[in-house]
């Protein structure tokens, strides 16, 4: 991003013999402590943390693979390519770089500064322009800083100026949300926390599958319905049966949850059903490409600043470990690359670095990869920025419904939001707050679902 800009068998037997007698239909697994739904880095963080604490958890996942959006896809270049998440943003706090160093594995500076931009096809002088480009944002900080203390929202499209480096810094920022500026939320942004940047050797994602291979997670579940009807029950239930939980967690993103996929009984108050439709389907489009030439030779990230001022919001990255590059296109340009056939988006990519790295990198170009996550009806998106007006949405879709039903992603309220450690933070949040409920309420309550 810019810089704007964690069993207990025995227990759990127990708690079935002191169960309230709840009349259950055949063929629905009876009573465990937690349902999480969705094996992303939410549900299996909250998973995680419950098993810790003793709790009987079960985790669904309709995906035959765990990590959502965190994934780590090998097959296409053969080599480990994240076709989602791949910088461990807020690196200085980010306990993900304490997991790949426990688990061996090299991690590197990926911080935007390695920014090469260009006018037209041409270089610009990196020092120069990184400096432009830093003043630049100054000042965009303290022109929105007055704005944000004001506490009235806009867009930070409203920011625009005739100054090409100050609109390159809004382009770039609405490039890091995966939204167009009038999308974006000046006071939302105002709410997450900047940082350092990494990459890890063997991708993100793989690192995410990793460090939770432990929690038992049941592939190909996708769940279709949610009853909350029964006092203390909610019954989780999906073509392959039903299953009833004291507490269910719902790790699924917001724009998935909006779609209707999930039925809920009753269904979701009002006010949150309008908080799920404010999130904007961010579209953050990438082309994978493998080369048959080293990249340390480049600089990590490549961009046109008058495409970024002007519209055009794609940035060109370098692999820091192997020979890959990739282009990720954001939001509208984005949408744009994705109606294209499959052939018609690599060719737009090899064409672009053509352009920027000229043709003898774009000849050694020997596989291509690409992902639409937008057309993917687990994810329908890759993360969602607020529009103005709407700031107060990561909070209504974090509230739980009567203590029985507890949200978790990336999209929640935390300073990381929108990120794998926030996505990772909301779940222990969410699992210290059921297990202190259940601390609280006591064992037999707990039990009853009181
Ligand atoms: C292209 C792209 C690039 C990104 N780059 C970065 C980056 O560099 N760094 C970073 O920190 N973040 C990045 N992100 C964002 C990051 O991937 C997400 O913030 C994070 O992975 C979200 O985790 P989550 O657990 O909230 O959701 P998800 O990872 O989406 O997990 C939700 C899970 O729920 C499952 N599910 C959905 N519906 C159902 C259902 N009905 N029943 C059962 N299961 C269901 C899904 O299959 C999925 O596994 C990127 C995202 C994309 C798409």
């Amino acid at each position: 991003m810019s810089s704007i800009l964690a069993r207990r068998t025995f227990l759990a037997g127990v708690a079935t013999a002191l169960s309230a007698p709840t009349v259950l239909r055949a063929g629905v697994e009876a009573d465990t402590d937690v349902v999480v739904i969705g094996a992303g880095t939410a549900g299996l963080s909250a998973a995680d943390a419950l098993l810790r604490k003793g709790l009987k958890v079960i985790v669904l996942e309709a995906r035959n693979r765990i990590g959502g959006r965190a994934w780590t896809e090998s097959e296409t270049l053969a080599l480990p390519f994240d076709q989602g998440a791949h910088w461990l943003h807020n690196a200085e706090v980010n306990s993900f770089r304490s997991s790949a160093r426990a688990l061996g594995l090299p991690l590197v500076d990926a911080s935007t500064s390695n920014l090469q931009l260009y006018r037209q096809g041409s270089p610009l002088d990196r020092t120069a322009s990184g400096r432009s480009f830093s003043r630049a944002e100054k000042q965009l900080e303290r022109r929105m800083g007055s704005q944000i203390s004001s506490g009235k929202d806009v867009a930070i499209s409203g920011f625009g100026s005739d100054d090409l480096w100050q609109n390159g810094v809004i382009g770039a920022a609405a490039f890091s949300m995966a939204a167009n500026p009038e999308q974006i939320s000046i006071l939302d942004l105002a709410t997450l926390t900047d940082g350092g940047d990494l990459a890890v050797k063997g991708g993100y994602g793989s690192l995410i599958a990793r460090v939770f291979a432990r929690v038992p997670v049941r592939l190909g579940h996708r769940v279709a319905a949610l009853d909350w009807s029964q006092s203390g029950r909610v019954k989780v239930s999906g073509d392959w049966g039903a299953i009833s939980a004291r507490r269910v967690i719902v790790a699924v993103p917001p724009t998935v949850l909006a779609s209707g996929s999930i039925i809920f009984t009753p269904a979701l108050p009002l006010a949150r059903q309008q908080a799920l439709a404010a999130f904007h389907k961010g579209q953050f489009l990438k082309v994978g490409m493998r080369l048959g030439l080293p990249t340390e030779a480049l600089a990590e990230y490549h961009a046109d600043l008058d495409d970024l001022a002007g519209g055009r919001r794609e940035v060109l990255i370098a692999d820091r470990f192997d020979p890959l590059l990739t282009l990720i296109a954001s939001d509208d340009t984005a949408r744009d690359l994705a109606g294209q056939a499959l052939d018609a988006r690599k060719a737009y990519a090899v064409e672009r670095v053509s352009a920027l790295l000229g043709s003898n990198v774009a000849n050694s170009i020997a596989a291509t990869t690409s992902y639409d996550w937008a057309s993917d009806p687990l994810a329908m998106g890759s993360y969602s920025a607020l529009p103005p007006g709407a700031a107060d949405a990561r909070k209504v879709f974090a509230e739980p419904l009567s203590d029985l039903i507890h949200f978790a992603g990336d999209a929640a309220p935390t300073p990381y939001a929108v990120t794998v450690y926030g996505a990772y933070r909301s779940g222990v949040n969410v699992a210290g707050k059921i297990a202190s409920l259940k601390r609280s309420q006591g064992w037999r309550a707990w039990v009853a679902g009181l």
